[in-house]
């Protein structure tokens, strides 16, 4: 019988899930010891149709820590409680050139360049409405869950161990908070923010998430509606120009596609009005994004001519 197009799809995910078994170069984020004691090899790719079909080879069941993949997520939902211009007077949009950790502010105002960089995450983080620092957190983990479609929950030993090796980010708030463009209380902030980066995803759940962007909104798996085809376009575009930190603008050449990557080794890609891609594997580049992810991702754009700007 001939072949069917989800056969097509399942086999290519395949070869590329076996080819780069084989890549074992870069290193798995070392800075506390949950995320050292990863098992290196493991190895998932994800890919979620807006049809809400999902297709997947390798290890797209082990849950890993969501780290910086939450920040394109978590600027969803400030984008829908205060609004585009509010947020942007706040954190701006320009691609910073500079690592995940940077400290690189805006001269005069001290506003971080864009959401993807952690000082700009952290301010996001601040941005989302709630009553408490509880609250905020608890909005944050709904709508992460209604991205993914499930129920998600954090590994309560990252977040310890993220909170107290944090030094960088909290150095990074007191700077924010002096140069004014930080203007909620910055353990409480921290807090929040060390615990987005410690919510629980399979590779699978990255691909529903990316999906949901691709999508307009609406979660093809749940078929509810998690934000408008507005805050989607504003969220894919910050992740096509700055997701990918200093590797950014040779991640759109390559790839083509907006993506978000997290030091414990996920990436979610997001390919719009076609499917949401989602993948995992520990050992990571210089600018923190997973080695076989970033490899893997291009492969598939390249065959599938996913690139924003392809013409056929
Ligand atoms: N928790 C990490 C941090 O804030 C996340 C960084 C990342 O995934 N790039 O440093």
């Amino acid at each position: 019988s001939p072949a069917t197009l989800s056969d097509i799809v399942t086999s290519f995910l395949d070869v590329v899930h076996d080819r780069l078994l084989a890549d074992r170069r870069g290193d798995v984020a070392d800075y506390i010891p949950e995320l050292a004691d990863a098992a290196p090899d493991k190895f998932g790719i994800a890919l979620c149709g807006l049809n809400g079909r999902v297709y997947e080879s390798g290890d797209t069941h082990i849950p890993f820590t969501i780290q910086s993949v939450s920040k394109a997520f978590v600027y969803s939902l400030a984008l829908d409680d205060i609004g585009m211009n509010a947020v942007h007077n706040r954190v701006g949009a320009e691609p910073s050139g500079e690592a995940f950790n940077s400290v690189k502010l805006e001269s005069s105002t001290g506003r971080p360049p864009n959401p993807m960089v952690n000082a700009g995450a952290i301010v996001t983080t601040s941005l989302v409405n709630g009553s408490s620092p509880e609250h905020r957190f608890e909005r944050i983990l709904t709508r992460l869950s209604a991205f993914a479609g499930r129920d998600l929950a954090i590994d309560e030993s990252v977040f310890t161990s993220e909170r107290v090796s944090g030094d960088r980010n909290r150095a990074l708030a007191y700077l924010m908070r002096s140069a004014g463009s930080l203007s909620a209380d910055v353990n409480e902030t921290l807090d929040v923010y060390f615990r987005q980066c410690s919510v629980l995803v399979t590779s699978r759940d990255l691909a529903v998430m990316g999906a949901t962007l691709g999508n307009g909104g609406v979660n093809p798996i749940t078929g509810r509606r998690v934000t408008s085809a507005e805050t989607c376009q504003h969220v894919m575009t910050i992740m096509a120009t700055c997701g990918m930190y200093d590797y950014a603008g040779e991640w759109l050449l390559r790839a083509g596609l907006p993506a978000k990557s997290g030091v414990a080794g996920g990436l979610v890609a997001a390919s719009p009005g076609e499917f949401g891609l989602g993948l995992y594997s520990p050992r990571l580049d210089h600018s923190g994004a997973s080695v076989r992810a970033v490899v893997a991702a291009q492969q598939l754009a390249r065959r599938f001519g996913l690139h924003i700007l392809h013409r056929p």
